[in-house]
């Protein structure tokens, strides 16, 4: 055992160490990501669902990882949080969409808004209205092509800090939209208190229609409840040609999912912005 020094015994823990340097392992690695900027964008199309056309990217963050390859944000997001490198990591997603969004933008092609994620300690830890307008100063894109991405985690803290952040977004002329729409907590009330543009249909929800008949109510309802409050709906994970006709059917404005496109890198997406020509 050893002595943690406030006379509590600890006992000796096989693979404890272990575990410990990996830890740190870690996060050495990932704080050299950020020195070097080793991440990567993603971008995920959504499409109209009355006619077709693109209308936006959601952008998402990948780790050029030294040994593993490309990573995804599920493997390092909830890790970076924990170890206080979320910031700079999610300073470079802002900063690299809108950089990117103003180069095409300058080559020529039709631009369609980038969405990029926040997570709820984000929001909370960072100055996000004045790191977003400097972003956009810095690189010239124009507020419309951004949108900003929350989950209800954010929105359920009924601080005026909230309402005055996305207020200040909404003054820029920044897009807000309710990411995983359904799966957090369950108050609507914060759908009339903030001003919100979309809501993001969770995939879980998406997922077993139409064989699920709940979740086809589901679904229904959150269109629905959409278009009353003139929100527009983004259904999420969208697989199959049998979700997308019912979709199509409810009047849900945007999809994306595989169905539709995987999360392409860059130079694949300006391909798509070139069109079938190209
Ligand atoms: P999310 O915001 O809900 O993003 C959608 C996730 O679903 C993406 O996973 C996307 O690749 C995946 N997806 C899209 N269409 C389909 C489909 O048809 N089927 C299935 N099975 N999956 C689909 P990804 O890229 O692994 O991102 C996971 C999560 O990581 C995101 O979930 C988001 O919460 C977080 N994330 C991604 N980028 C960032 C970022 O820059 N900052 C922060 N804070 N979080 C990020
Ligand atoms: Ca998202
Ligand atoms: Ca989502
Ligand atoms: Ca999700």
């Amino acid at each position: 055992a050893k002595d943690s020094g406030r006379g509590n015994r600890q006992f000796y823990q096989p693979g404890m160490d272990v575990r410990a340097m990996e830890v740190l392992q870690q996060e050495r690695l990932l704080r050299e990501a950020i020195a070097d900027n080793a991440f990567v964008l993603h971008y995920q199309p959504q499409i109209c669902l009355k006619d077709g056309t693109l209308r936006g990217f959601e952008a998402l963050v990948r780790w050029r990882h030294p040994v593993r390859g490309l990573v995804g944000p599920i493997e390092f997001i909830a890790f970076a949080e924990s170890r206080g490198l979320i910031t700079p990591i999610g300073r470079w997603v802002l900063h690299e969409a809108c950089r990117q969004l103003k180069a095409w933008q300058d080559e020529g092609l039709a631009l369609v808004p980038v969405a990029v994620n926040l997570s709820a300690l984000e929001f909370r830890q960072r100055d996000v209205a004045g790191e977003i307008a400097a972003a956009l100063q810095a690189t010239g894109l124009a507020p419309q092509y951004l949108e900003i991405e929350l989950t209800e985690s954010v929105l359920m803290h009924q601080t005026g800090q909230v309402l005055d952040t996305l207020q200040a977004l909404k003054d820029l002329g920044v897009g807000i939209s309710i990411d995983d729409f359904g799966t957090g907590y369950s108050s609507l009330a914060y759908l009339k208190r903030y001003p919100i543009d979309k809501l993001k249909i969770d995939r879980s929800f998406v997922m077993d229609t139409p064989g699920s008949a709940d979740d086809v109510a589901i679904v229904t309802a959150i269109v629905q409840m959409g278009r009353s409050l003139q929100l527009k709906t983004v259904a999420e994970g969208v697989e199959t040609a049998e979700q997308m006709a019912l979709l199509r059917r409810l009047d849900c404005d945007l999809v994306q999912g595989h169905l539709v496109s995987e999360p392409m890198d860059a130079p694949a997406i300006r391909q798509w912005l070139l069109g079938p020509s190209a």
